[in-house]
């Protein structure tokens, strides 16, 4: 037996060596954090569900032609990736005011946005994540031009293709945060979707009601955070793939 290599443990992520060349194992944990990590706590069954809900959702991006490094689910908390040259960015694609954009600006929470902004964001937890703009971000190398030009693309693309997803399930797209990643053919490079998507990295708003179905019951100390992820899966049809222990978690 060898133990395989650990490459990088991030707050919610593990990644390790993967089988093949080329490719990474993600391991979900159930670790939450919020605020630069300054909060913390382990949500019992979060990283299966996430692992679950991510994988939908890259399957679904696959089949319409977003390219990301999604390849198979492994278990219940990994999956197997294609390994990426990261792209040291954060972008957030927003269609209502929440979050940041509601306190840094002084804007109203819930207030519907003529029409859907994109932001960037400088991944570093020693700074705090700074926003960034195209200017900073081809000054510095992070992207070139025509990579940043591809990363709008596809962030408007996914934005229509999960704001219609979630709407058929009753659920509200307020924002989501998304990365990327380089990949090379020969001396090509192309940039492709990575990370995850789950309710750690999306705001969900159940339409009906308002209710929210995301980290942010976390980051708020709401309550039900695992109910919440649980109910987004049902709603995607995939909570009876879940083991018995998180269905049972379900009201
Ligand atoms: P905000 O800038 O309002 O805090 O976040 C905008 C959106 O991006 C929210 O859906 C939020 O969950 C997501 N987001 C922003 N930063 C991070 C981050 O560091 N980690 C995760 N998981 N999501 C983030």
């Amino acid at each position: 037996m060898t133990r395989r290599k650990k490459l990088y443990e991030g707050k919610a992520k593990i990644l390790y060596e993967g089988p093949e060349p080329g490719t990474i194992i993600q391991y979900f944990k159930d670790d939450a954090t919020a605020f630069n990590a300054q909060k913390k706590a382990t949500l019992e069954g979060k990283g299966v569900l996430n692992n679950k809900i991510s994988e939908f959702i890259m399957t679904r991006l696959g089949a319409i032609g977003v390219t990301n490094h999604f390849i198979r689910r492994l278990s219940l908390r990994e999956q197997l990736v294609r390994e990426v040259e990261i792209i040291p960015l954060e972008v957030v694609c927003r269609n209502i005011v929440a979050g940041s954009l509601a306190t840094r600006l002084g804007q109203e929470e819930g207030a519907p946005l003529p029409r859907s902004i994109v932001e960037f964001y400088l991944k570093d937890d020693k700074l705090g994540d700074p926003m960034v703009t195209e200017e900073h971000i081809t000054a510095f190398n992070w992207a070139t031009t025509q990579e940043i030009d591809d990363i709008l693309a596809m962030t408007l693309r996914i934005n229509d293709f999960l704001s219609g997803m979630f709407g058929a399930v009753g659920i509200t797209l307020v924002d989501f945060k998304i990365e990327f990643g380089r990949v090379w053919e020969g001396e090509f490079s192309r940039v492709i979707l990575a990370d995850e998507i789950s309710p750690d990295s999306c705001r969900l708003w159940d339409t009906a009601t308002g209710n929210k179905l995301d980290k942010d019951r976390f980051r708020r100390d709401l309550g039900d955070v695992i109910e919440s992820y649980a109910e987004v899966a049902r709603r995607l049809g995939i909570m009876k793939d879940m083991p018995t222990v998180i269905q049972g978690g379900l009201h």
